[in-house]
């Protein structure tokens, strides 16, 4: 099958006063057509910026795509003109964010905008798109939908809003769908309601998800296959049983013994020491050899390669290289 999204050595950087930052700095990443793909990693490892740049939605400036190529069923979006990417967002590809308020026109209300971005994209009438925006947001478990249509954003609590948002965003039936952190900002109960929200649109309508998060719960929970990022590179790559099972990258090791288990009472077991580093240009070797108790010399040098180490299981780590060199 050809990848519904294809990321090729991606690189976004901003350009800020104190230089140049590779906020993305050559990644690599693909979704299958229904397929939940989970992008994990602390905050600042470059998964929302690779997110936002799929939308071509990092602000610039100080942000810029400066190379890789970006394959939305097999076609290169990044060389496309605002205008044509305007015809595939909200369209084929749709994103919703962590906070819908930044989302949301406060000035409109939740049936304007829905309504609007259902026009925009296919011939229905305005009463037919009213329609159909009712129709949305009773899919996605919004009472008194009829209602709810004429209020505005500010009316609605916090998970009535992530909801309205969903239904925007699904309402010209995407067929891959950008989730950022979705539920980051709601409560647990609300929280579980979003996700399986978010299930039943990828089993019923066959949507493929990225599902950006920091949160491994939410991994195991919904995702087929899982990339971990740090520093703006994807670490490790493969099925969400492979690296929950026999994770091969210390810095996947570590944030999968980070997460707290049901049986214990602390917080944390273990947590990674140390800090993201800041990016720059100048980095060499493994990003991570500064909080890795592993890291030998070669690890600070020179970077080593993402590299398939079983079938559909990728790492970036010095310490999985050998094998790679025996199978040559
Ligand atoms: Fe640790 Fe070296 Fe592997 Fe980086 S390459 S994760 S420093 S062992
Ligand atoms: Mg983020």
């Amino acid at each position: 099958v050809q990848p519904i999204l294809k990321i090729e050595d991606l690189r976004t950087h901003f350009f800020t006063e104190k230089g140049e930052i590779p906020a993305v700095d050559g990644v690599d990443l693909y979704i299958n057509p229904g397929e939940v793909l989970g992008v994990v990693g602390e905050s600042g490892c470059g998964k929302s910026v690779t997110s936002l740049s799929v939308l071509k939605l990092v602000p610039n400036p100080p942000g810029k795509i400066v190379g890789g190529r970006i394959l939305f069923k097999g076609d290169d979006i990044v060389p496309l003109k605002e205008k044509d990417m305007r015809k595939i967002r909200g369209n084929a590809v749709s994103m919703i964010f962590q906070e819908p308020m930044t989302s949301l026109n406060p000035l409109f209300t939740v049936g304007q905008q829905i309504i609007e971005t259902v026009r925009l994209h296919s011939g229905k009438t305005k009463k037919e798109a009213r329609e159909h925006a009712i129709d949305m947001l009773r899919k996605v478990g919004i009472p008194r939908p009829e209602a709810i249509i004429d209020e505005y954003p500010h009316q609605l609590s916090g998970g009535m809003r992530q909801r309205v948002m969903i239904a925007m965003s699904i309402s010209c039936n995407p067929e891959l769908l950008i989730a950022d952190e979705p539920t980051t900002a709601l409560d647990v109960t609300i929280q579980a309601q979003i996700l399986d929200l978010i299930r039943r649109l990828n089993e019923e309508q066959g949507t493929a998800v990225m599902m950006i998060t920091h949160d491994l719960g939410v991994v195991a929970e919904m995702c087929q296959r899982v990339a971990v990022m740090y520093a703006g590179k994807v670490v490790e790559e493969g099925s969400v049983r492979d690296i929950f099972k026999n994770p091969l990258h210390p810095y996947t090791r570590g944030l999968i013994e980070s997460v707290p288990r049901m049986d214990e009472t602390r917080e944390r077991l273990y947590s990674i020491p140390g800090n993201v580093p800041i990016l720059s240009k100048d980095m060499q070797g493994c990003r991570f050899a500064p909080r890795c108790e592993h890291a030998m010399d070669i690890c600070r040098s020179s970077l080593p390669q993402l590299t398939l180490q079983e079938e559909l299981h990728s790492c970036r780590c010095w310490l999985h290289e050998s094998s790679q060199e025996d199978a040559v």
